[in-house]
């Protein structure tokens, strides 16, 4: 979900509550993912943390401890191309490099 007429580069300048306010809490990018050739795919598999219903983690405060290799989202991480194409994260970020999602996948081999 895109956040239209946001300046998403004034805004990364602000504090962190800022920073967070910016996700719209989809859970998505906590599916894993597989790095295949150097392209990224998800999985329908959720974190162990994510809690499917409410698409909110159980552990944020702790996530560092309770799931090591859980990324905190910076400016420069934002542009790796984890982070789906509709977050809106990335939503001003020019060939940004989304990666596959797996129902596309599905749609594209059926
Ligand atoms: S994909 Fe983007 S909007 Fe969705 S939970 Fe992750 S950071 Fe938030
Ligand atoms: S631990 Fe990290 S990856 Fe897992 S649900 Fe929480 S924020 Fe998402």
């Amino acid at each position: 979900m895109k956040k239209a007429g946001v300046d998403m580069k004034k805004i990364r300048e602000k504090d962190q509550n800022d920073w967070e306010s910016i996700c719209c809490r989809c859970g998505r990018c906590c599916y894993e993912k597989i790095d295949f050739e150097g392209k990224i795919y998800y999985t329908d598999l959720p974190c162990e943390f994510l809690d499917t219903e409410t698409k909110m983690c159980r552990v944020y405060a702790d996530r560092d401890r309770k799931r090591p290799g859980c990324i905190r989202l910076t400016a420069a991480y934002v542009k790796e191309g984890f982070l789906p194409a509709d977050c809106p994260y990335v939503a001003d970020i020019e060939n940004y490099p989304a990666p596959s999602m797996s129902d596309e996948d599905d749609s594209e081999n059926s």
